[in-house]
């Protein structure tokens, strides 16, 4: 049997063995400890949460006091909303955009049922928001503007640099979903000039059930989860060790290759479009042409069904995705796509192709193959 090719790695990536290796004496019985006991088990769970914090402040360029882990993305961007929000209380004003993840979408179409203000704006026909109309949306009620890194469905980079001059001009605060750039791109809180900022463990190689959220210090925030005061008091509930300490061997071990893959990954994805192209006659190419992420392809192919082609993809031993993991597996059409304002034959035929650490140009030269096959035999 040939191996399976895997072309979903913004859906989730494989664990690394280091990791593994790294988080296996903290599920085995001379590691369990809880961080929060004074003894020296307990102490040495604390030690490695320490050590795990430390990488992602260093990596994130924040404090070591600023960052919270959270079980995963998700959290960290409603612990993001919610925390920010409540702590202004009701009637106060967010700002978002059309193409968010749901993990911000959804999060802030509850906090307008709870009576808080949220605009969602619209982005252009490559997925970018433009910071003037965050400007034109900014009012003195506005607390907290979030805004994607880059878009987990077509990968698009949003302009954060610029948003952030605008955002803080009036006195609100900065929020981006980093969990699809941080495995990629630079990510320096920073540089990036955000206020808070959201990653996830399993995208970089990491463990499910990890993530973190960055605060910049001073700034109050309600917590989600009550109880004990793990985490400064941010979030109750003992620590996921074993996934927190993964997390950080996994950046630790990301920070010196990210640059490199980035760029292996980026001419990796060019060759693959114009494979696409040259085999396959009306493909095109959804998103930004430029401004997207290193390892993102989406693509239509106009008259053909999404579905259709993904499950023959995946006979043919192509895993693919059709979108966000969430969304995928619903015939929902994908709401990235429909703010973009594509035509409804591209919406539906559309195919999203994420590349990663073990994509060589071999799978790539198959996977073409493979795609030319299934498209021929569906057009005829
Ligand atoms: N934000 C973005 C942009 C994502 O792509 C995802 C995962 O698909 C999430 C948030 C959710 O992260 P997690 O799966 O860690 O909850």
């Amino acid at each position: 049997m040939t191996e399976r090719i895997y072309l979903d790695h913004a859906a989730t990536t494989p664990l690394r063995p280091e990791v593994r290796a790294a988080m296996e004496p903290y599920l085995a019985a001379d590691g369990f400890g809880n961080p929060s006991s004074l003894h020296a088990d307990g102490q040495r769970a604390k030690r490695a949460l320490d050590v795990a914090r430390d990488t992602l402040a260093q990596a994130l360029g924040g404090r070591f006091s600023e960052i919270t882990f959270t079980s995963g993305g998700t959290e960290a961007d409603n612990a993001a909303l919610v925390g920010i929000m409540l702590a202004r209380g009701r009637g106060s004003h967010l700002i978002t955009t059309q193409i968010e993840h749901e993990a911000v979408g959804e999060t802030a179409r509850f906090l307008e049922t709870w009576g808080f203000h949220v605009t969602f704006l619209p982005v252009d026909e490559q997925g970018r928001v433009s910071p003037q109309s965050v400007a034109d949306a900014l009012t003195d009620r506005t607390v907290l503007v979030s805004v994607m890194h880059a878009n987990n469905e077509v990968g698009t980079i949003h302009p954060l640099r610029e948003i952030a001059g605008l955002v803080h001009a009036r006195g609100a605060y900065l929020h981006t979903d980093a969990v699809q750039t941080f495995g990629q791109l630079p990510v320096h809180v920073r540089e990036l000039d955000v206020d808070l900022l959201s990653v996830s463990a399993h995208k970089v190689y990491g463990p499910k059930g990890a993530g973190a959220l960055y605060v910049r210090s001073g700034i109050a925030i309600e917590s989600l989860l009550h109880g004990g005061g793990q985490e400064r008091g941010r979030r109750a509930g003992t620590e996921n060790v074993p996934a927190i300490v993964g997390f950080g061997e996994a950046v630790r071990l990301l920070l010196p290759e990210r640059e490199a893959e980035a760029a292996r990954l980026t001419e990796l994805r060019d060759v693959f479009l114009a494979e696409l192209r040259r085999r396959i006659p009306h493909v095109v190419l959804n998103g930004h042409p430029t401004e997207r992420l290193p390892n993102n392809l989406n693509v239509s192919f106009p008259g053909l069904d999404a579905e259709t082609l993904l499950l023959a993809l995946d006979r043919a031993g192509v895993s693919a995705s059709s979108g966000s993991a969430c969304t995928s597996g619903s015939i929902e059409p994908s709401h990235v796509l429909t703010a973009i304002g594509l035509p409804e034959d591209r919406v539906k035929s559309a195919i999203r192709l994420t590349l990663g650490r073990t994509t060589t140009r071999d799978q790539v030269g198959r996977t073409v193959d493979i795609l030319a096959n299934i498209v021929e035999r569906l057009r005829r």
